[in-house]
């Protein structure tokens, strides 16, 4: 059957894409293959549903449920006991190796510090994953960790088999997630694991797949007879690699206890360096049959230990609350400290996240307070520490008017925080024109906040789209350091004209649309024109977008003052068309080379298009091109093309063809 083959060769390679992007962080497929492909399997899927299987990939992008099911688990989940420092490490192997009359091998693991889940497999092919609950019944949420391209949907031999892991946010991702929430005024996560498991506990399994989640796999229980035979733990984690697990690469197998503790020294700070959170070491007893004789007490096994790492927590003065207006016009407090040392680095400021928060902590400028920095990069205030002095200090009382432009600070229902009321405010458009610029949007590398700023205050910008009217003579009136010359800035904000459309999406900063919705949005939508004429109703059935998000994009589309700016991109020739989407035939077949310099896109974008309608690409012109694009200042590929009688087209008519 032809149709099943090329759906089973898809899955493969889309399940083989994500294996290496996601566990071996190798990528194997470039994004506009795995887009490719994707879209032809959910095309074929659409097509002959009696072929679309719960092992899919495209079966990755969520649904939504009423409510989780409780399951009881086939093998229960023990929790471990927990070792505090080496005497007690000491006498747990004592009592371990004490029956063997010999040193045991050990495996070291880092403890992630995420959520405990256990994920079932049939022949190979996910079919359940359940929290752990109390260990004996936890609740089913299947759907969600389906969302995780770190959990295999299938594996590369069909085995029957229980794995236990760690569902994880990283660091990086967590302090992006929390800053959106404090511009957004929605409230913010303790830490990762409270990030991990509100992302997990969403009954509408698409919000789950926007968050960056991640899993470490730690054990498995094999069913089929033939592996059953592993002899060491060491090796049982080998084989779950081979079979598409994401292991932690930091696991190491050591002779005895001394070089325990040498594994606790070693991570007691480099663990501060990774972008996972993680609060001890496990210890287990690598010998298979021998974990089997030592056994489980009530509720732990005998052959492991969790040591905990002490928390790393520091005391020290709150000098000043410091308010910053962001890109939404939320004013933040962070908290100016004494320096200090903690987890290796100097710490002179600290989160309070919004009033609510200090007002929780009743913390005032004066006070001495306890910082903690667990998993977090930056480091938050805990505590105020009990002083007498405490109850002289006046009470902090929140603003009325913005730190930055004086206006009058208000309320937004049903969010925390307070919001500058001047649309126009100046702290609050530095913000929108950084985060234009940032890294993640359209990536104008020399220009950076104090260049923004300095701009600002000249008069010589007011929003983003100022920045392409600058002339090089205009940003000769700056005040610049080293590298950055007049000319590097000007070449670096022309370049970043030619960013493709889900980057300017992602710039235009509409509320709830981050990096990954504007993807799923451009992979709809190819360009600014057709996505601003979408209605509220085809943009809430885009799989991956909720009402809420549809509503804010619509409401963006339809502000007076943002059709203004996008009318004014397009005047300066920002316009991109998206490359994503494979969307006909119409090329298929053709030959094209392009020449010269495009005018709406550059020329991997146009290359890219071509291919999205099935045609091909070549670098010289011969006899077989059947079109050469030709741009500005085309050269001597234009020349050959004439004489080859081969058919020249300019932009327009490309872009008429594939209409
Ligand atoms: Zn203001």
């Amino acid at each position: 059957m032809e149709i099943l083959e090329r759906i089973d060769y898809l899955k493969n390679e889309i399940n083989k894409s994500n294996y290496e992007y996601y566990v071996n962080e190798n990528p194997y497929l470039t994004d506009f293959e795995y887009d490719k492909l994707f879209a032809e399997l959910k095309e074929l899927e659409e097509k002959y549903p009696m072929f679309k299987t719960s092992d899919s990939p495209t079966q990755r992008v969520g649904s939504v449920s009423e409510k989780f099911f409780p399951h009881k688990h086939k093998y229960r989940l023990y929790s471990l006991d927990n070792s505090y420092n080496s005497e007690d490490l000491e006498k747990w192997y004592e009592r371990v190796c004490k029956e063997y009359g010999r040193e045991l091998e050990l495996v070291c693991e880092l403890k992630i510090d995420g959520l405990a889940i256990a994920l079932t497999y049939e022949n190979g092919v996910f079919v359940r994953g359940v929290t752990r609950g109390d260990g004996i019944t936890g609740e089913d949420i299947t759907q969600n960790l389906k969302t995780i391209k770190a959990i295999p949907l299938k594996l590369f031999e069909p085995k029957n088999l229980e794995v236990r892991g760690e569902i994880y946010m990283p660091k990086s991702s967590f302090e992006k997630l929390n800053q959106e929430a404090i511009q957004n005024g929605d409230k913010v996560f303790a830490n990762p694991r409270n990030a991990a498991s509100g992302s997990l506990r969403q009954l509408d399994s698409t919000i789950t797949a926007k968050r960056d989640l991640s899993m470490f796999t730690y054990t498995a229980i094999f069913e089929d007879d033939a592996d059953k035979s592993f002899k060491t733990h060491y090796d049982s984690i080998h084989e779950l690699k081979e079979l598409g697990f994401k292991v932690n690469p930091n696991i190491r197998l050591v002779k005895n206890i001394k070089e325990v503790i040498d594994y606790l020294h070693e991570w007691d700070s480099k663990r501060f360096d990774l972008d996972y959170a993680t609060d001890g070491v496990v210890i287990k007893v690598n010998d298979i049959a021998i974990q089997k004789d030592l056994g489980f007490t009530a509720r732990a096994p005998k052959w492991a230990t969790a040591f905990k790492f002490p928390p790393e927590e520091v005391k020290t003065r709150l000098l000043d609350i410091e308010l910053n207006t962001g890109k939404t016009g939320v004013v933040t407090p962070v908290a100016v400290l004494e320096p200090v040392q903690l987890a290796g680095s100097t710490v002179s400021r600290a989160s309070l996240h919004n009033f609510d928060e200090i007002k929780r902590l009743d913390v005032r400028i004066g006070d001495e307070v306890l910082i903690m920095k667990a998993a977090e990069i930056i480091p938050k205030v805990i505590k105020v520490v009990e002083n007498s002095n405490h109850a002289i200090l006046p009470e902090y009382i929140p603003p009325t008017r913005c730190p930055a432009c004086g206006s009058e600070l208000v309320e937004k229902d049903g969010q925390v925080g307070l919001y500058c009321s001047n649309p126009d405010c100046e702290s609050l458009m530095c913000a929108k024109i950084e985060y234009w610029a940032s890294k993640e949007a359209m990536d104008i590398d020399k220009v950076g906040p104090s260049v923004i700023r300095q701009l600002y205050d000249k008069k010589m910008i007011s929003n983003p789209v100022d920045l392409y009217k600058l002339l090089p003579q205009d940003l000769m009136m700056l005040d610049l350091i080293q590298e950055k010359s007049a000319s590097n800035i000007y070449m670096s904000i022309q370049e970043s004209k030619t960013r493709p459309l889900n980057r300017l999406v992602t710039a235009l900063g509409i509320r709830h649309v981050g990096k990954e919705t504007a993807d799923i949005l451009t992979n709809e939508y190819p360009s600014l024109d057709e996505l601003k004429n979408a209605t509220l109703d085809q943009l809430s059935q885009i799989e991956g977008i909720g009402d809420i998000i549809a509503k804010s994009i619509y409401d963006y589309f339809h502000d007076e003052n943002n059709l203004k700016l996008l009318e004014e991109l397009k005047n300066l020739g920002i316009n991109p068309i998206s490359k994503a989407k494979p969307k006909s035939d119409k090329l298929a077949g053709k030959i094209f080379v392009l020449t010269g310099t495009l005018e709406h896109m550059t020329r991997d974008e146009a290359s890219d298009l071509i291919k999205s309608h099935g045609g091909k690409t070549s670098s010289s012109v011969s006899k077989k091109t059947d079109y050469v694009l030709a741009g500005a200042n085309a050269g001597s590929k234009l020349d050959k093309a004439q004489n080859l009688g081969v058919i020249i087209l300019t932009e327009d008519d490309f872009l008429e063809m594939i209409k």
